[in-house]
């Protein structure tokens, strides 16, 4: 990937635990490597098609001005997250935020934190079989779409499935969602989590009737084993109403486990 650097812009701004740090302030500076493609701008000369790195340096400059934060790794998560939301061709930052200044009573350098943050492909299951199924699915996606920190969210149609398991209960209601996001996989699982609580959800039998069940199918193509948080979702690829919602809106999305496509998977299984 292409990449455009912003280096050592010098910020005189008011962060740090000390008072006298919040009230007298001193000299912050903060690098940016932005992750884009140059390759459209370059070939039609056109800075309208890339990042304009003077606009970044004024964002930074805003950032670190708009409040005073105690840790040089709040600032350096603000700023990264700024860059992000506000230049829609840049994909992944590294964030450098040095404080030569720092109050420590040797001589040095400086300090500082570096940060890599990045937009993330996710998708999700969701699923209803209680009261008003599409309502909740609906809420779903809205609540989703409304997330500042999620974009570019594409929904599959709502189809109609039999309850998996053994609880006898009503048909489900299911989709699947692809987004980008700024989140974190556990930050993802809390945000499903809320949504789930948001719509009443009450856990009472395993694989029971849901208002609402909102599972994170795959993270780019990361593969994560924890305590609460597997991912790829380990039944997805025996699932048919996981399999044909994502055949529907992601047929190429691989499945890092099997290393095989959502066709794929979906040929196998149906
Ligand atoms: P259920 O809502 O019945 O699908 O189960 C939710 C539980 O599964 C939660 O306690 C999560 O911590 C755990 N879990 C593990 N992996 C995932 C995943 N990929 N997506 C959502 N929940 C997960």
């Amino acid at each position: 990937m292409d990449k455009i650097s912003i280096k050592n812009l010098e910020i005189y701004a008011y962060h740090g635990v000390l008072p006298e740090e919040k009230r007298d302030g001193q000299k912050f500076i903060v690098s940016a490597d932005m992750y884009t493609s140059t390759r459209k701008a370059a070939l039609e000369d056109n800075l309208e098609k890339t990042v304009n790195y003077a606009l970044v340096c004024e964002q930074i400059k805003e950032c670190l001005l708009k409040q005073s934060y105690n840790l040089i790794e709040t600032v350096a998560e603000k700023v990264a997250e700024t860059i992000l939301l506000n230049n829609e061709l840049v994909n992944e930052v590294c964030v450098c935020i040095s404080k030569p200044g720092a109050p420590i009573p040797m001589t040095f350098e400086t300090v500082e934190v570096s940060i890599t943050r990045a937009w993330h492909k996710v998708y999700l299951s969701i699923g209803s079989n209680m009261g008003d199924k599409k309502g909740y699915l609906d809420y779903a996606v809205k609540a989703l779409k409304e997330d500042v920190l999620i974009k570019n969210v594409l929904v599959s149609q709502y189809i109609e499935t039999k309850p998996y398991g053994n609880v006898a209960q009503d048909d489900f209601l299911n989709a699947c969602i692809e987004l980008d996001t700024l989140y974190s996989p556990q930050e993802m699982l809390e945000k499903a989590q809320l949504l789930e609580q948001g719509a009443n959800r009450e856990r009472k039998v395993h694989w029971g009737p849901r208002t609402l069940d909102v599972d994170i199918l795959l993270y780019d193509q990361d593969i994560i084993r924890t305590k609460d948080l597997l991912v790829p979702h380990i039944e997805m690829h025996k699932r048919e109403f996981v399999l044909k919602p994502m055949l529907e809106i992601a047929p190429y999305a691989v499945h890092p486990v099997f290393n095989k496509t959502v066709k794929e998977l979906s040929d196998l299984l149906m």
